[in-house]
């Protein structure tokens, strides 16, 4: 087993002649991944392999690629025994930013750990904490690309839920295109530990960091609450959101006529 990282020249090709190379030297990918960002003039190709059959070992491949025109920089390095954890990828990047990975049970058992210790004051600590982690990712997003951006794009914005793996979320609109809106989390890591254990009814930490989320985004507070749930028996948590009534109080129509 060897790990391996390749700079190459983010250009047309590239990655195929690469991926050549190592194949023609018989090595064998078991996993990895290919990054090129737009803007870079280098692209990374990682890869755990198989290097049993590779005759001339990992100085060989090492050698081959090095000689080719579109690689910059090649490190590989064996593991003794078969077991390798990843340590050249550090610090570990999300969306552009420095990321740390965690495992949903760890971040569930941290959240457990504050019921157990504050009891009913943990919702408030879990509201105000997840509030703020989804706030600050949203303003992050709007940062790099702007408010309008963020607003047009908002469904494929509410898939980075997906993609960070809390779950499976998608929206679910009504006839016009305002809010409110549904926000439904199929498998929602919190509470499908829940629903297992019994501990508690419906989400804390998501549908504040949801909240957050939303008020990032648009600028504006929301109020969302969880209308559906694995906990109560449902097939899908479902988030209803929409602006937050206490900020912007509805004027009885009498008054409203009268104002200038
Ligand atoms: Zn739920």
């Amino acid at each position: 087993m060897a790990e391996v990282v390749v700079r190459i020249r983010n250009e047309k090709g590239a990655l195929a002649s690469c991926s050549q190379a190592v194949s023609d030297c018989n090595v064998n990918v078991l996993t990895g991944f290919f990054t090129a960002p737009g803007r870079s003039r280098t692209a990374t190709l990682s890869f755990f392999a198989d290097i049993t059959d590779a005759e001339g070992g990992l100085s060989d491949l090492r050698r081959t690629l090095q000689a080719m025109d579109q690689i910059q920089s090649v490190e590989a390095i064996a593991a003794e025994d078969g077991f390798m954890v990843d340590k050249q990828h550090f610090p570990v990047q999300w969306a552009g930013r420095r990321g740390i990975l965690m495992r949903a049970d760890a971040l569930n058992e941290m959240l457990n750990r504050l019921w157990a210790v504050f009891g009913t004051g943990a919702a408030t600590i879990i509201d105000q904490m997840a509030e703020a982690m989804g706030r600050h990712s949203a303003k992050e997003i709007v940062e790099d690309f702007g408010a309008r951006f963020a607003v047009d794009q908002l469904d494929e914005l509410i898939g980075t839920y997906s993609a960070l793996g809390y779950a499976d979320v998608s929206i679910e609109r009504g006839k016009t295109s305002d809010f409110p809106v549904v926000v439904n989390a199929k498998s929602l890591f919190e509470c499908e530990s829940n629903a297992k254990q019994h501990l508690h009814r419906r989400s804390a930490f998501f549908r504040a960091h949801l909240r957050g989320f939303m008020s990032g985004t648009f600028s504006k507070a929301f109020d969302v609450s969880e209308v559906q749930c694995l906990t109560d028996g449902d097939e899908v948590c479902s988030f209803r959101v929409a602006l937050s009534e206490a900020v912007a109080p509805r004027l009885p129509a009498r008054l409203s006529e009268r104002a200038p």
